[in-house]
């Protein structure tokens, strides 16, 4: 009898969601080939705070959101840039921002982000110890801390929506704040823990752990800067580029922010757009340092103890894909953070830009293509693709394996807007 010819994927794009997914199809019994323009971790998932924040449920778009923009923009240390060269191209996306702000998409979109993260803390465990990266993962939870009682209150639409959707979290006073963090500074009067979360002390040599074990069990890794992906038949597509063409019976495109081009390909038109983000790395403090990566709410930045220094990530620029950075936002956040931490020493190590790929529902597209079955979309994490990267690669390895959904993928069809 012949034997039954190995089922083959391929997937483009390797970050947290590439990576995972490879080693999941692998694993299940594909032939998987990884493919990245760069490598495995040269995206958004290098640099990031390596928070997994469990049962994370609030969408970007929240209520009052648009009364706050203007302030924002004009405020030279706020949270949000938007370079007006972008503005014309951003306005599709901006404005389905806006709409997702009323109260019953909300309620949609936070519902729909939670479906997913619920799962992050068991997936992230699970996996880590599977590859045995427990190391790299920390149970220290997910700390805001706020100044000003202002800056407390203007939580209380996020508290309650946490609240309605069953997300656990701790309000905490001044006493509580410095029992959990010590060295930070005295000021913080109010704090919302999330203790479920979970830290990745260096996202980077996660990603790149999960790659070496996919290849240790007979995945490949190629690189090529993929530009077509062609449905060769009912059963085989392809994905070709840099002189390169790779053939299978399944296709994941994983490319992060830079996924629309791709899907169109396949008759998948999405509203993608990019929230891009800085980091800037810090010299380790040990023990004078902190526990767990800390949001200064009132500036909306991070600190985060990575494994090779303190973290500092900020911004949710508007600016595309093709721009070059502008580093002088983040350097401006450095007095902000040495008031949060007096110990910090604010000799600069490195400064990085990370592309956030987002939708204007903050859900990712995690689903099949309008053209082939064969093709699956696993872009769209925004600001939470750590969270939900492994718990996306389980959901994308169903699908390839025409499983039976385990929970709905209707809300993160690619062509829902
Ligand atoms: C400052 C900052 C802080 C963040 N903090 C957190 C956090 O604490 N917790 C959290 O959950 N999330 C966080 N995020 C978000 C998170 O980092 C991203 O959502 C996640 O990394 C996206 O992963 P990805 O695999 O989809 O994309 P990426 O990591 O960007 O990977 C995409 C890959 O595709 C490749 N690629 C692109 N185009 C092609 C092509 N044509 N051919 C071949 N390869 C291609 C790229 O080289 C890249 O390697 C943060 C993001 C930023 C910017």
């Amino acid at each position: 009898m012949a034997k039954k010819e190995q089922k083959t994927a391929i997937v483009v794009g390797a970050g947290i969601v590439g990576v995972s997914s490879a080693y999941m199809l692998q694993k299940a019994g594909f032939q998987t080939t990884l493919i990245d323009r760069v490598g495995p971790c040269a995206g958004t998932s290098y640099g990031n705070a390596g928070a997994i924040v469990a049962d994370g449920c609030v969408p970007n778009s929240m209520p009052g959101i648009l009364k706050d923009v203007p302030s924002m923009l004009l405020d030279p240390t706020g949270p949000l840039t938007l370079r007006w060269s972008y503005f014309g191209k951003a306005l599709p996306w901006l404005l389905r921002f806006a709409q997702e702000a009323r109260e019953e998409r909300v309620h949609h979109n936070a519902t729909y982000l939670k479906q997913i993260t619920q799962y992050a803390t068991r997936d992230w465990a699970r996996f880590m110890k599977t590859l045995k990266l427990e190391h790299l993962i920390q149970d220290v939870g997910w700390l805001k801390v706020y100044d000003s009682e202002e800056g407390f209150q203007a939580t209380r639409d996020m508290r309650q929506l946490m609240t309605e959707m069953k997300a656990p979290f701790d309000v905490l006073g001044q006493k509580e704040i410095t029992d959990l963090e010590p060295n930070l500074n005295g000021i913080f009067q109010h704090g919302i823990y999330q203790s479920k979360a979970r830290f990745l002390l260096n996202p980077e040599k996660v990603v790149h752990g999960i790659a070496d074990a996919f290849r240790s069990i007979g995945g490949t890794v190629e690189i090529s800067n993929i530009d077509t992906i062609h449905i060769v038949s009912k059963d085989k597509v392809s994905a070709s580029g840099g002189g390169k063409e790779f053939t299978a019976d399944k296709l994941v495109i994983a490319t992060g922010a830079w996924s629309k081009h791709l899907a169109e390909q396949v008759g998948s038109e999405v509203l993608l757009d990019t929230e891009r983000g800085y980091h800037m790395m810090l010299p380790p403090l040990g023990d004078k340092g902190i526990s767990r990566p800390i949001v200064y709410g009132e500036k909306s930045f991070v600190l985060a103890p990575m494994e090779r220094g303190i973290r500092m990530t900020s911004q949710v620029e508007f600016a595309g894909l093709e721009r070059g950075p502008d580093f002088r936002r983040i350097r401006k956040l450095l007095p902000f953070a040495k008031k949060m931490l007096p110990n910090l020493d604010t000799t600069e190590q490195d400064v990085w830009l990370g592309y956030r790929p987002s939708t204007p529902d903050s859900l990712p597209v995690i689903g099949r293509s309008q053209k082939s079955r064969n093709v699956i979309l696993a872009f769209g994490h925004q600001h939470y693709g750590m969270t939900m990267g492994v718990t996306t690669a389980r959901l994308v390895r169903d699908l390839a394996l025409e499983k039976p959904e385990t929970i709905s993928l209707w809300p993160y069809r690619a062509n829902r807007f």
